[in-house]
């Protein structure tokens, strides 16, 4: 990139998780290139603190406000604004210091600062996806509306972003997402109903935060996945598909109506669909390692198991009949992640708790942004119940 390419303000909300760390190494790799201006955290005030003092950004937001005060004097010898509380986290985003939101909050805590981001004209580096899960046709219209663009984070996506790259005229016949198929690949109920959670969190091919690594065992992650690209690409339920992929390699596919397909491939690491959405349209260069086909002795495809991955048929449900649907069951597979990392449901009660949640809430066709936000606590409440949390 020439010298005269101005600065990009990035504003990292979710910046102790696993993206937002990732993001940080990003922004280091490249100091000419971006700067962070507003780092959040929800309670990981040393993280916040130390990122703080190495990145030196306009403004830090911890969550738990029972932890301003730490935070606020380690930082008192510098420059950096603190604030606390999920309010704030709304502010902020309004703000002018930054000029794009790497949404990396986990979950539907990350819908309302990404909402005030793109309402205030911010460009989205998405990662969050269940943003587009809860609310996609809002957030896609508003997006439109106030020309700000949405750039993929999730590796899936990202692929079929890189994909469709110089090919605006050209009709997509369908996509396919790839699925690592997570550590139970092959496993059936009889084994799943007894998995505790330190092994449901050994995800084969990728390092990520907590909840994702229970979606991905579940392949929650894939039917979230899916409802995320039918908003990102505007697609037809019937044009996602999904391979699982067990090496990781084929990020995913995009097929066009000539019949040909086009992938995009690396090895499995985050922070390039980090860089690619925080540098787009340019490529950065970087000394991550490399693929060597030479040494990739197999690709291999499979039909996902959705009689026993249950929440891949639910979210498939969920996709096809759309409106608050997938809302309902993003919010009860919250609380059911949530109950099994407590170690207070198994691994298949996941499953029951969200279908018998996506059954029990009122289903609304064409709701708006109210709605979903009652939905969601409707849906919560009911899950909670059910586990009596
Ligand atoms: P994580 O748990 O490692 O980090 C989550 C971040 O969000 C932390 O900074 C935490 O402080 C913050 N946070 C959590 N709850 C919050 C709340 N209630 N209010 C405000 N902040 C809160 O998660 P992650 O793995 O980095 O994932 C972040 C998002 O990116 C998720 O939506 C996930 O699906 C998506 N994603 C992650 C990966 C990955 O490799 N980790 C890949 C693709 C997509
Ligand atoms: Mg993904």
């Amino acid at each position: 990139m020439n010298s005269s390419t101005p600065i990009k303000r990035i504003a990292i909300f979710g910046s102790t998780g696993s993206i937002g760390t990732q993001t940080l190494e990003v922004i280091a790799s490249n100091p000419d290139l971006f700067s962070a201006e507003i780092l959040t955290a929800n309670n990981n005030d040393d993280l916040l603190i130390e990122q703080a003092i190495k990145f030196n950004p306009n403004i830090v937001v911890i969550g738990d406000e029972k932890k301003y005060i730490k935070v606020k004097e380690a930082l008192a010898g510098t420059d950096v604004k603190v604030f606390s509380g999920d309010k704030a986290l709304e502010e902020v985003a309004a703000m002018d210091c930054y000029d794009m939101m790497l949404a990396a909050i986990v979950g539907y805590a990350g819908l309302r600062p990404t909402l005030k981001a793109i309402d205030n004209g911010k460009a989205i580096a998405l990662a969050n996806k269940e943003t587009l899960v809860v609310a996609g046709d809002i957030i896609m219209k508003k997006a439109v509306e106030n020309r700000v663009p949405i750039i993929p984070v999730d590796s899936e996506h990202s692929a079929i972003f890189q994909c469709l790259v110089g090919e605006t005229r050209n009709r997509i016949e369908k996509i396919i997402l790839t699925a690592s198929g997570g550590p139970f690949i092959g496993r059936k109920p009889n084994y799943l109903v007894n998995v505790k959670r330190e092994h449901a969190l050994q995800h084969p091919n990728w390092t990520m935060g907590a909840k994702i690594t229970i979606d991905s065992a579940t392949l929650m992650n894939k039917g979230l996945e899916m409802i995320e690209a039918k908003w990102l690409f505007n697609l037809k339920p019937e044009q996602v598909d999904v391979v699982i992929h067990p090496q990781s390699i084929i990020h995913s596919m995009v097929q066009f109506e000539d019949g040909s397909i086009k992938a995009q491939m690396g090895l499995p690491d985050m922070k390039l669909p980090i860089q690619y959405a925080l540098a787009f349209p340019k490529r950065i260069a970087n000394d991550f390692p490399r693929m060597d086909f030479k040494k990739v002795s197999t690709l291999s495809f499979e039909e996902p198991d959705v009689k026993t991955f249950r929440n891949l048929a639910l979210a498939q449900l969920a996709l096809n009949k759309a409106g608050n649907l997938p809302c309902i069951m993003n919010a009860a597979n919250e609380i059911a992640v949530f109950a099994f990392l407590r170690n207070r449901i198994n691994f298949l009660d996941m499953t029951d708790v969200i279908e018998k949640s996506m059954d029990a809430i009122p289903f609304i066709e064409n709701p708006t942004l109210e709605e979903y936000f009652e939905s969601d606590g409707e849906a919560r409440n009911f899950a909670a119940d059910l586990i009596k949390l």
